[in-house]
């Protein structure tokens, strides 16, 4: 786990109240694995005093390396809010990657990963056994595609 200071590369809104950002960050998050996730913080801020915790949702790689982090946000709070207002260049701080990553048992035949829109905001298996399939529920079509991956409904 590293905590380090980074910077926006990208942020838009992908839906209402829902954003995709990219933020850079070094090879020691290349470690990260399906279900981590990082805690973003505002460096030099009071406010929200407190981490919050997001999924990871992509890694992003350039030239073999990782170089930064993708992570789909709901604007919901304080936090959330502020992250929708950070413009490209903009610090934050991260702290990760964090928490326990899916373990597939080397013999499962068909792993099924089910969840709302956030629990499934997390990067995809770097497996191609296709024998895992992901089940999502989620009110938004738009969100819903980006999660998955799939072309954006028109
Ligand atoms: C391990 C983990 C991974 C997470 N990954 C993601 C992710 O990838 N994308 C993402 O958008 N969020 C994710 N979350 C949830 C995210 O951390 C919270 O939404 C975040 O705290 C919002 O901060 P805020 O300051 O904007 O709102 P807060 O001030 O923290 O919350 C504002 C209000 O919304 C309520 N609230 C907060 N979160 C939720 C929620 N999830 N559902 C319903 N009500 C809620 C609070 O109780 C409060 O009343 C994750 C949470 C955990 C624990």
């Amino acid at each position: 786990m590293i905590q380090s200071l980074s910077h926006v590369l990208r942020n838009e809104m992908v839906a209402p109240s829902y954003g995709r950002i990219a933020l850079a960050c070094g090879t020691p998050f290349g470690r990260s694995r399906p279900g981590q996730f990082v805690m973003l913080g505002f460096p030099g801020s009071i406010e929200p005093l407190l981490r919050r915790p997001f999924s990871i949702h992509r890694l992003i790689v350039e030239a073999g390396q990782v170089s930064g982090v993708e992570l789909l946000y709901k604007t919901i709070g304080p936090a959330t809010r502020r992250m929708a207002a950070l413009r490209p260049g903009d610090p934050v701080s991260l702290m990760g990657p964090l928490g326990s990553a899916f373990r597939v048992p080397p013999d499962s035949r068909r792993v099924y990963l089910a969840g709302g829109t956030e629990s499934m905001s997390r990067m995809p298996f770097r497996d191609s056994r296709d024998s895992i399939a992901a089940i999502s529920g989620s009110r938004n079509e738009v969100i819903l595609a980006v999660i998955l991956g799939a072309p954006l409904p028109r």
